[in-house]
Order: C-alpha cells, then sequence, then structure tokens
C-alpha cells in the first residue's frame, strides 16, 4: 500500500517521527539502509543536558529543556504501553571547575541559569566531595543542575521502535535510498537502486548522511560528521550518583554500575574507527574527573558521527520543496532533542503556523535556490 510519509533514516530521529506521525493516523514507512539504530543513536552517552550543554543561547536551552520534559512523558508512556524501562532518570548533573578561570565560567553559568529560571547549585570543594566523593578533590567547586537528566539511548530507539511498529509503522531495513525525487516543485519519492517508492511526503532523517542524498536542495556539507570517541567500564559500587562533566569530558554512570565516558570532537570526515590519540584523549578527561577511573578496566570503546551544522542548530521542518521534511543535523543534542524534533514535525504536517523556534531550525535557512 501506498505510505502517506516515507523516512529515511532509522536513529534515533527517524523512529521519533515515525511513531509521532503514526500516532497522528498517518501510513508510515521507514527506509534504513542499515538496522535501526546502527549509527549515532546507539553510540550516544543519552546525557539529557540543555543547562550544560546550550546555556548560551536562550533559544537551544528553552528547546531542550521542553524536549527533557518531552522525554520524561515519553518514559512513562513506554513503561505503561510496553513495560518497557528507557533509562530516563533525572540523575542531575554536575560540572567541576579546576582553577579560577573555570570558576569564573560557572558563577557566569549559574546567573545565565537563573535569570532563566533553572535551578542549580554552587558547590563548594567539600560540598563536591560530600555529595560525590569520587570526584577529583583537585576540583576547586562545581555547578549542579538538578533538573537535568539521561537516558540509555538503545533501549530508548529499541522501545520506540516497538511502538511505532504497534501503531502500523513497516521498517524496511538494507533500504538505502539513492535519490530524492521531486517534480514541479514538490516531492514524489524516492529511488532504492531501480525501484521508486512513491509518497506524497518524505522526511529526511539521515544524521551525518543527510545531505549527501542526491536531490536534495542543499550543499551537501551542510550537515557534516563529528566524530566521538567513547570508552565504557564498569565500577561496584556505581561511580557517580549524577553526570559529571569536566576537563572538556564527561562520566556518565548507571544505576547498574556501567560508565561511560566521553568524547573526542574530530573533524576527520567518515572515517571510522579508534585511535590512540582519541582513548588518550577520553582517559585524561575522566581520568581528570575521576581519578579512581585509573584502576578501572576499559570494557567497550567505540565511535561514532554526531551530524553537525554551521550554525550549531538542527534543521528541522519543510523545506521550499513541498512535502519535503528535514529532521536532522542535531549534533550532541540529538538524544535530548529526538522528542521535541518529533512534535515539531508533525505540527509542520498539520500546517500549524510556524512558533519562533520552529522558524529558527528551518531548513530554508540553508536552503539552495533551485535551478
Ligand atoms: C559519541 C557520541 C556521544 C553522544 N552523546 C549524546 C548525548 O549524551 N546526548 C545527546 O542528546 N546526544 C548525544 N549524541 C548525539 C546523538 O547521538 C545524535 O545527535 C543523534 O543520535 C542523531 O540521530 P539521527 O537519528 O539523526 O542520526 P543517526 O542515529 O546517525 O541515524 C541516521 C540513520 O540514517 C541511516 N541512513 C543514512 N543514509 C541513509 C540512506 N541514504 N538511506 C537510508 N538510510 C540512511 C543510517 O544508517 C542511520 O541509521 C552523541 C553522539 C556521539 C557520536
Amino acid at each position: 500500500m501506498r505510505p502517506d510519509v516515507i523516512v529515511v533514516g532509522g536513529g534515533l530521529m527517524g523512529c521519533s517521527v515515525a511513531y509521532r506521525l503514526a500516532k497522528d493516523g498517518a501510513r508510515v514507512l521507514v527506509l534504513e539502509r542499515s538496522v535501526p539504530g546502527a549509527e549515532a543513536s546507539s553510540a550516544a552517552a543519552g546525557i539529557l543536558g540543555p543547562s550544560v550543554e546550550s546555556f548560551e543561547d536562550a533559544l537551544a536551552l528553552q528547546l531542550g529543556r521542553r524536549s527533557r520534559e518531552l522525554h520524561a512523558e515519553l518514559a512513562d508512556e513506554l513503561d505503561e504501553l510496553f513495560g518497557v524501562d528507557v533509562g530516563f532518570r533525572r540523575c542531575g548533573v554536575v560540572e567541576l571547575a579546576f582553577d579560577e578561570e573555570e570558576i569564573a565560567a560557572l558563577d557566569a553559568q549559574a546567573s545565565t541559569l537563573r535569570l532563566h529560571g533553572v535551578r542549580c547549585d554552587r558547590w563548594s570543594r567539600e560540598e563536591l566531595m560530600e555529595e560525590e566523593p569520587a570526584a577529583n578533590s583537585d576540583a576547586l567547586g562545581a555547578l549542579c543542575i538538578p533538573e537535568d537528566a539521561q537516558v540509555e539511548p538503545k533501549k530508548l530507539l529499541s522501545a520506540v521502535a516497538l511502538g511505532a511498529e504497534h501503531d502500523g509503522v513497516t521498517f524496511q531495513s538494507g533500504s538505502t535510498v539513492r535519490s530524492v525525487i521531486v517534480e514541479g516543485g514538490r516531492v514524489r519519492g524516492v529511488q532504492l537502486g531501480d525501484q521508486v517508492i512513491e509518497a506524497d511526503r518524505l522526511v529526511v532523517a539521515a544524521g551525518s548522511w543527510t545531505t549527501l542524498i542526491p536531490g536534495l536542495p542543499f550543499d551537501s556539507e551542510t550537515i557534516f560528521p563529528v566524530r566521538g570517541q567513547m570508552i565504557a567500564t564498569e565500577t561496584r559500587p556505581p561511580i557517580f550518583r549524577r553526570v559529571v562533566f569536566g576537563a572538556g569530558g564527561y562520566v556518565v554512570t548507571r544505576p547498574d554500575g556501567r560508565v561511560l565516558c566521553g568524547s573526542t570532537m574530530e573533524r576527520v570526515g567518515f572515517q571510522r574507527g579508534i585511535t590512540f590519540g582519541g582513548m588518550a584523549d577520553v582517559i585524561r578527561k575522566a581520568t581528570r574527573i575521576a581519578p579512581g577511573l585509573r584502576d578501572a578496566a576499559i570494557q567497550e570503546h567505540w565511535s561514532s558521527f554526531r551530524p553537525g551544522t554551521p550554525d550549531g542548530l538542527p534543521l528541522v521542518g519543510e523545506t521550499r520543496i513541498e512535502g519535503l521534511f528535514l529532521a536532522s543535523g542535531h549534533h550532541r543534542n540529538g538524544i535530548l532533542l529526538a522528542p521535541l524534533t518529533a512534535e515539531l514535525i508533525a505540527e509542520a504536517m498539520a500546517g500549524k503556523p510556524g512558533s519562533r523556534e520552529s522558524e529558527a531550525l528551518s531548513p530554508k535557512r540553508f536552503e539552495e535556490a533551485q535551478g
């Protein structure tokens, strides 16, 4: 049966959009070249930390906080419907400062956050050691944001895909979209090998590969890959209660003692893999945050590509081509922003007038004129 909407890409963005649109009654087909969750969405740490990642940009902070609250609702919904725990925990996030300059930066961040109504607590070294005894006692102080959270991206992706299938979404794995077909200024469908699949609406959610797909009205480098390398280990008892940032990195602790340490930010194109330099960098950051990790055994390491954009904001919404939507370019915050992105796409498809936020994320800001 002809789908109402084709979604290209089965990462968290594609799955979230598909799930959301299916709730509105759309017949959705997800085309994924590998398997759902094959790329960045399974590599992520799952930090839902807008107060750390986006505090300098009022709009990004507002979007991130809204999406974090949508995560809380989504986690409850997936638990109620399917009995799946996606690991959403409002554990709080802590940032460490190791010198006077970093202390001044934390003070400035705290003032900005409070102006936006975000509760945050400035801790002395003594308070930090009391709250998180495994933190480096060289830290001069810390900032704690209790409302920020974490989620387990792989569990979330499986549960959202389950929800989507339950609501009638069809997933077609092993299907690489070779090009987008546009006729007379509107979308007609996609080309897969020598097969054409038609639909009046298309959402491209292909992560770092989005603007490489021929037929889209964007320069191929509008969305570009930023490689991130990660290390996982385990400690008993769990090393921290909160997510801890410091020294340019972070340590995320799951309740079962699993610890994720990240990450690098590398512009190396689509070069996959783990490097000595990357591992050394992640280890240096993690052991600066928590010196006790020096004795921990490395259990796993991996890397993947964040979809970066020139202005640091994602491309979400309809393009100038009728029926063609983008949900991509979420860089370091794609797990955080997935539920909100799905809402914004659903609103745009329903023809709701764009809000200030949706205008700021519009893909039209990077669109090339069509010849
Ligand atoms: C190391 C690391 C840590 C991170 N930590 C966090 C974090 O703590 N919090 C946070 O919010 N975000 C984090 N992120 C960012 C987050 O992972 C991404 O922003 C998010 O996963 C992007 O999701 P996506 O669905 O757009 O892309 P992806 O998950 O990359 O999915 C894109 C999908 O499209 C498919 N595809 C590509 N081209 C085609 C084609 N032509 N045809 C069909 N299918 C195609 C791919 O196979 C892939 O499955 C992290 C990222 C990395 C790399």
